[in-house]
C-alpha cells in the first residue's frame, strides 16, 4: 500500500531541500526523498551530492546579472534561515573578485561592475595598495583590479544550509525520507515512485532535484541535456599557530590573464568537522568529463585529477604564504552544467518538474532556485525578472 502526498520532492540536496520548504510553507502535504550524506565516501554504495563540504562562495559580485539576482534573493534570505533552524551556516567574511586592469568593457572586473549597475549591492573598487593593507600577505600579479564586496558576501556551509532547511521543512509537517528514488511512474492522474528500500509513494505533483545524479538514476522519462563534470579541491590544512586572522580573509576568485596561471576560487580558513582548519582552493583549467553512473562514483571515491591537484596547489601556494600550510589533502565532488548556464526549471510532462543544473554556481542562490521551483510546481507563478526561457528545458537542448 503506497503512502499519498499531494508533491513529493526529490533529491535532498541544496536546491530540493529548499523546494521542498516553500512547498511546505503552502501546502501541509509534501515529501523530500534523498538520501543523507553517507559517513565515509569510500565504503558508501550507492549516490553521492555536491554539498559534501564546509565551504561555498557565497556573493552578489557576478559578471552575470542573473546570478547576481538569485544569489541576492537568496542571501536576504540567510537570517530568516538561521532564526527558524537555529543552524548557523553562514559567514560574512566579504568576497574578492580579482582580474587584471583593462580598458576592455567586458573584462571580468568591468564585466562586475556593469551588472551591480542592473543588480545594485555595495562594493569597493580598490587597487593593490589597497588590498595590501587590508589583507597583508596575499599575491596577485602586478597588473590586478579589486572588486571587494563586505555586506552580503562571504561562504556558507552548504552542507549545514541543507541540513537548516531540511528541519525548517519537518517543522512545517513535511515529511523526510532519507531514501534513493529508483522509479517514477505515471498511474493514470498521479506518480508512482519506488525507493530502493522498497518503499511506494504517491504523489500527485513530482519535483525531481537530482543534482548531478539526475540522469544517471534514470527516474526521468527523458535524459536532461546536461553535463557532468567532475572536479578536485585542495584542502591545505593550516596550524593553529599559523591561523592568524585567515579566517577572516574574504573568500576570492581569481581570473588571471597570463600564461600558466589558472582560474581559481579561494575560500578562506574554515574549520571542518575534523576540527582542523584548512584554506580550499578549486578551479583550474583541467576538469574530468563524468558520463555514467559508474564513472561518477569512482570520482568520488577517487583523490581526483592530478593535473588540476597540480594546477591549483601551485595557485594557492602562490596567492597565500606556502610557509602556513602543513599539509594538503584533495577531495572530488562533481558539478552540472546546462547549455544556457542556468539551472533547468521546467514541467518536463503534466506534473512533473525538473530543477537541476547548478552550473558550479548554485548553492548561494538555492534558496531562491527553490523558491522559484516551488512557484512554479504550487500555481504556475513565475518571477518576471528572472527569463523563463533561458530557464526552460527547451532553451538548454
Ligand atoms: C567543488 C565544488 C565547489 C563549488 N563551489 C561553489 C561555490 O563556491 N558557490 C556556489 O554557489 N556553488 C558552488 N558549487 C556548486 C554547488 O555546490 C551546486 O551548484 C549545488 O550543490 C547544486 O545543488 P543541487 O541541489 O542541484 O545538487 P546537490 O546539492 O548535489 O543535491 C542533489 C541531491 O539529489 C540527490 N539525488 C540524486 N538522484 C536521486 C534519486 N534518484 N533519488 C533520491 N535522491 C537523489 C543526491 O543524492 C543529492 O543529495 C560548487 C560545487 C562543487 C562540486
Amino acid at each position: 500500500m503506497s503512502k499519498r502526498f499531494e508533491f513529493a520532492v526529490i533529491g535532498a540536496g541544496l536546491i530540493g531541500s529548499a523546494a521542498a520548504k516553500y512547498i511546505a510553507t503552502n501546502n501541509n502535504n509534501v515529501i523530500l526523498i534523498g538520501p543523507k550524506e553517507p559517513e565515509t565516501k569510500i565504503n558508501h554504495n550507492g549516490i553521492f551530492g555536491s554539498h559534501y563540504d564546509e565551504g561555498r562562495i557565497t556573493r552578489i559580485a557576478d559578471t552575470d546579472t542573473t546570478w547576481a539576482y538569485l544569489a541576492k534573493k537568496s542571501i536576504k534570505k540567510y537570517d530568516s534561515i538561521f532564526n527558524f533552524s537555529k543552524i548557523d551556516f553562514y559567514k560574512q567574511v566579504g568576497q574578492l573578485s580579482v582580474g587584471p586592469k583593462s580598458n576592455n568593457i567586458d573584462s571580468y572586473i568591468n564585466s562586475i561592475i556593469k551588472s551591480s549597475e542592473e543588480i545594485a549591492y555595495d562594493y569597493h573598487h580598490l587597487n593593490k595598495e589597497e588590498i595590501n593593507t587590508r589583507y597583508n600577505n596575499l599575491k596577485f600579479p602586478e597588473n590586478s583590479d579589486f572588486i571587494l564586496q563586505l555586506n552580503d558576501a562571504g561562504h556558507i556551509s552548504p552542507r549545514r544550509l541543507v541540513k537548516a532547511q531540511i528541519k525548517i521543512f519537518t517543522q512545517l509537517n513535511g515529511t523526510y525520507l532519507s531514501s534513493i528514488v529508483n522509479n517514477i511512474k505515471k498511474i493514470q492522474s498521479s506518480f508512482i515512485i519506488k525507493t530502493s528500500d522498497k518503499q511506494e509513494i504517491e504523489a500527485q505533483k513530482v519535483l525531481v532535484c537530482g543534482g548531478g545524479f539526475t540522469n544517471f538514476t534514470k527516474i526521468l522519462p527523458i535524459e536532461l541535456p546536461i553535463k557532468i563534470r567532475g572536479r578536485t579541491i585542495v584542502l591545505g590544512e593550516i596550524n593553529i599557530n599559523n591561523l592568524s586572522d585567515y579566517e577572516l580573509y574574504p573568500s576570492i576568485i581569481h581570473y588571471p590573464d597570463l600564461s600558466g596561471r589558472h582560474y581559481t576560487y579561494i575560500l578562506p580558513a574554515i574549520k571542518y568537522p575534523d576540527d582542523k582548519y584548512y584554506i580550499k582552493i578549486g578551479g583550474s583549467n583541467y576538469y574530468t568529463d563524468i558520463n555514467t553512473y559508474d564513472e561518477s562514483i569512482a570520482w568520488y571515491k577517487s583523490h581526483g585529477n592530478n593535473d588540476e591537484i597540480e594546477a591549483i596547489t601551485k595557485e594557492l601556494n602562490t596567492i597565500y604564504p606556502s610557509e602556513i600550510f602543513e599539509n594538503y589533502t584533495t577531495s572530488t565532488c562533481i558539478t552540472t552544467w546546462t547549455k544556457s548556464g542556468y539551472p533547468i526549471i521546467d514541467e518536463i510532462e503534466k506534473n512533473l518538474y525538473v530543477s537541476v543544473g547548478g552550473n558550479g554556481s548554485a548553492a548561494k542562490s538555492s534558496d531562491y532556485i527553490g523558491k522559484i521551483s516551488s512557484d512554479l510546481i504550487l500555481d504556475n507563478k513565475w518571477d518576471d525578472q528572472v527569463n523563463k526561457n533561458f530557464l526552460s528545458l527547451n532553451y538548454s537542448i
